[in-house]
């Protein structure tokens, strides 16, 4: 698959809405990006451009691209047949290693997305307390539905304000939005309406306001608050499952929640999404109880597959590599940006991180809003123009996968170091 990208892009801007499928694709620089094939941590473009990957399909391959054994598991699926709208028998062992992992005892349900994971922990959780009410972070992202496209209004009420048109304030109105990474503002929220509080929802390392980890007496705040009145745990693990530890970011930081949400890793690249959790909240689950899921591609063979070999790789090879480069990423990013740049800050959980130019610190999506977005566009840039992709926005994170090396990490030295240079000059 070759072309000319400027030519696809005018002709995909003729049939796609802004040339793409979801908005941050719009934002690459200075290339349009229009791939045409991935190979372990390189993707290739339709111009046969060379690109060291750090965006790894904003999570999901932490195999790296066409991973052996997941193609391989994959292919044999798919000689079968692809959809049956039945059980099959992969559905029972991804469950199985699902839930060895990140919720023993507990139940699973598989949907096709982070998003939908999110609507259905929510709606079950709204299902078993019979209370209305959410709480959300400022900066959590838990997916595209009306609950979660919240922002904080006025700060007195806590009441949430559509982010996108088109969702109706009387949803978002049983929103309340809370400050990340604030233990007494969350207990306020709580003395407020902790009675109608159905559940907390939060991404337990933030990874989409660049990567923010939570304090620890946030992360105590949650648990305690909820337990005390009443409410259930949401932990939005769709980034974190599978890449903090096998077990997630509960393992990580001993906590347990009520509900799990779970996407993107657990896929091995292919559309899925889940919810696992506390088996007396999972089982209001419709057939079981009164609770509504359903879909077409619920459980679907192909995610299944590529998510057993995908598990099962990380149960022999571990974690390590990916951390490890991602530490090594931090390292060179550091060293240079204290050469040459004033205040930055490199934030890092295991394999996922994210630098920010003009600040010395973020702990909370305010600091990230403080930082010099256009530097670090202007480093993306310069970077893609040396063969290394990152997002192209600090809002999202940069990923590492087990199959990036030292070869990537000198690669990427090279590139930064240039990047950096270029723009500090300019
Ligand atoms: N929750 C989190 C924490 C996410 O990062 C994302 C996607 N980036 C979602 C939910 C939504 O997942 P999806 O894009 O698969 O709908």
């Amino acid at each position: 698959m070759t072309g000319d990208p400027e030519r696809i892009l005018m002709e995909a801007s003729r049939y796609l809405v802004g040339g793409v499928n979801s908005p941050v694709r719009a934002f690459y620089k200075p290339l349009p990006l229009v791939v045409a094939r991935g190979e372990g941590p390189y993707i290739y473009d339709v111009a046969g451009r060379r690109l060291l990957d750090h965006v790894l399909g904003y999570g999901p391959l932490i195999l790296g691209h066409r991973h052996p054994a997941v193609l391989e598991r994959v292919r044999s699926t798919l000689e079968n047949g692809w959809l049956y709208g039945a059980l099959t028998i992969d559905e029972v062992r991804l469950a199985e290693k699902i839930l060895h992992h990140i919720y023993p005892g507990g139940l699973i349900r598989f949907v096709n997305s982070g998003t939908e994971a999110t609507m259905l922990a929510i709606r079950l959780a709204r299902g078993f307390t019979g209370r209305d009410k959410i709480v959300k972070f400022e900066g959590c992202y838990h997916g595209a539905h009306d609950h979660v496209l919240v922002k904080a209004g006025s700060a007195a009420s806590h009441l949430g304000v559509p982010t996108s048109k088109g969702v109706p304030q009387a949803v978002t109105g049983l929103t309340l939005v809370a400050k990340y990474n604030d233990p007494e503002g969350l207990e306020q929220v709580f003395r407020e309406h902790g009675d109608d509080i159905a559940a907390v929802i939060v991404e337990p390392v933030i990874g989409n306001y660049g990567v923010i980890p939570p304090r620890k007496e946030f992360l105590q705040a949650l648990t305690s608050l909820t337990r005390e009145y009443g409410s259930i745990l949401i932990f939005d693990e769709v980034i974190t499952g599978f890449r903090l530890s096998l077990g997630g970011a509960q393992e990580y930081y001993g906590i347990r929640a009520d509900l799990v949400t779970l996407g993107k890793i657990i896929g091995g690249g292919f559309p899925i999404g889940a919810v696992a959790g506390r088996r007396e909240i999972m089982e209001l689950l419709t057939p079981k109880g009164p609770v509504f899921n359903a879909g077409t591609f619920n459980g679907h063979p192909v995610s299944m597959a590529a998510g057993i070999a995908t598990i099962e790789t990380l149960e022999k090879e571990g974690l390590n590599r990916a951390s490890r480069a991602a530490r090594a990423l931090e390292e060179v990013i550091s060293d240079t940006l204290r050469r040459r740049v004033g205040d930055y800050t490199v934030n890092r959980v295991e394999s996922m991180l994210q630098f920010y130019i003009g600040v010395d610190r973020v702990e909370t999506p305010l600091d990230v809003a403080r930082a010099d977005k256009d530097a670090y566009l202007k480093i993306h840039e310069e970077l893609s123009r040396n063969g290394v992709l990152i997002a192209p926005s600090q809002m999202e994170a940069l990923f590492t996968s087990i199959v990036h090396g030292d070869a990537e990490i000198e690669l990427f030295q090279e590139a930064f170091e240039k990047a950096v240079e270029r723009v500090a000059r300019d």
